[in-house]
């Protein structure tokens, strides 16, 4: 690991006065659980590390007159814990509790997972974002993308890593970020971004802001639920997920938010498949449609085309699943 200077600053405005104004000048440090391994494999030589974890800003899950404030540290444990969360946002609890090993979910932030960079093996190996060769050559699309995207964008092959976003994304949350001229709003989806280069980044963040926290309406009456599709119980990420939350009318859907993670180089909107619902009583048959319909438009490698199947299968399950929801 090259050497680094460690700075452990006291509130929110000394953390970001210590970033830099462009990448690889400093990093910020929330549980280390991803920031640690790019480093061990130089992939971030960054000559700063800002540690955030002990921000009193930055912690508590609480809430607020329209819903739930959960600071930029606060673990998947906490998370997963949480009366508030359990009582409302199985959805939420779903994606956390599917986030591999006990390790990871006590030491992993909500902030990190969302600001984690991309599992591609390319750019875990050097490649850069998009993972393209010295000549420009993308490298996933004539080598191994079993695990990548079936949405891709532009040259963005690889997935969006973060279990937190789809769900995130179908309640309508928003991120607030702190930066030197103060600090903004955004919808969680104009978080995730398409790098356009290979120095890019996966999120909107500029370098010298922070995430500091996650704004989630109310769910009250709103039947929500995660299905992810793994390839096995440990250490790894979903294949294919999807997040739902419907408003109900009745025994008829009202309005639906579907939202597929683990497919695309940002979390993807089914907004075909959220139309098709829309009036409708919640059948199997009618599930089972919604899938078919959120994969129009996929685009598989030569590798992945089995994860076509996997995010129809997710889709319908989560719909399922969130009927069986308290709402
Ligand atoms: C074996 C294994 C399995 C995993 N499985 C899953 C999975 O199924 N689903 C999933 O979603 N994740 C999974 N992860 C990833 C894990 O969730 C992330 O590593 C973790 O959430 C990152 O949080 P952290 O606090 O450790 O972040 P760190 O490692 O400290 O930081 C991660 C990145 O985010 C930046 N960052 C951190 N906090 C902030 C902030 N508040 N504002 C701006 N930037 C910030 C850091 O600079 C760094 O670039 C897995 C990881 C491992 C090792």
């Amino acid at each position: 690991m090259q050497a680094f200077e460690y700075a452990n600053p006291a509130t929110l405005q000394e953390a970001v006065a210590m970033l830099g104004s462009s990448w690889g000048e400093a990093d910020i440090l929330a549980g280390g659980t991803d920031l640690i391994s790019l480093m061990k494999d130089y992939i971030h030589t960054p000559k700063r590390v800002v540690n955030i974890k002990g921000l009193k800003e930055l912690q508590g899950i609480t809430k607020t007159a329209t819903g739930l404030r959960i600071g930029a540290v606060v673990t998947f444990d906490e998370v997963a814990e949480s009366p508030l969360i359990r009582s409302e946002y199985p959805s939420i609890v779903q994606a956390v509790l599917g986030v591999a090993s006990p390790q990871i979910r006590n030491m992993g932030t909500v902030g990190g997972d969302l600001c984690q960079r991309n599992r591609c093996w390319y750019f875990r190996q050097g490649f850069g974002t998009l993972g393209k060769d010295k000549d420009g050559t993308s490298l996933p699309p004539i080598g191994e993308n079993r695990y990548h995207a079936i949405f891709p964008k532009g040259d963005a092959y690889f997935v969006s890593a973060s279990s937190l976003g789809p769900p995130l994304i179908a309640l309508g949350a928003k991120v607030k970020i702190a930066g030197p001229s103060g600090s903004r709003e955004i919808p969680v989806e104009e978080l995730f971004v398409v790098p356009t280069s290979n120095k890019g980044r996966e999120v909107s963040l500029a370098p010298n802001e922070i995430l500091t926290e996650i704004l989630i309406p109310s769910a009250r009456g709103v039947r929500n639920a995660t299905y992810e599709v793994r390839h096995k119980q440990a250490l790894d990420w979903p294949l294919a997920t999807a997040s739902v939350a419907l408003r109900m009318k009745g025994s008829t859907v009202a309005s639906a938010k579907i939202v597929l993670g683990h497919v695309g180089p940002t979390p993807v909107i089914a907004t075909e498949a959220e139309a098709l619902l829309a009036g409708k009583a919640l059948t199997p048959d009618l599930a089972a449609e919604a899938g078919k319909v959120a994969v129009n438009g996929a685009k598989p490698l030569s590798g992945n085309e089995y994860k076509v199947q996997l995010t129809r299968v997710a889709v319908k399950r989560a719909l399922m699943e969130a009927m069986k929801a308290r709402a």
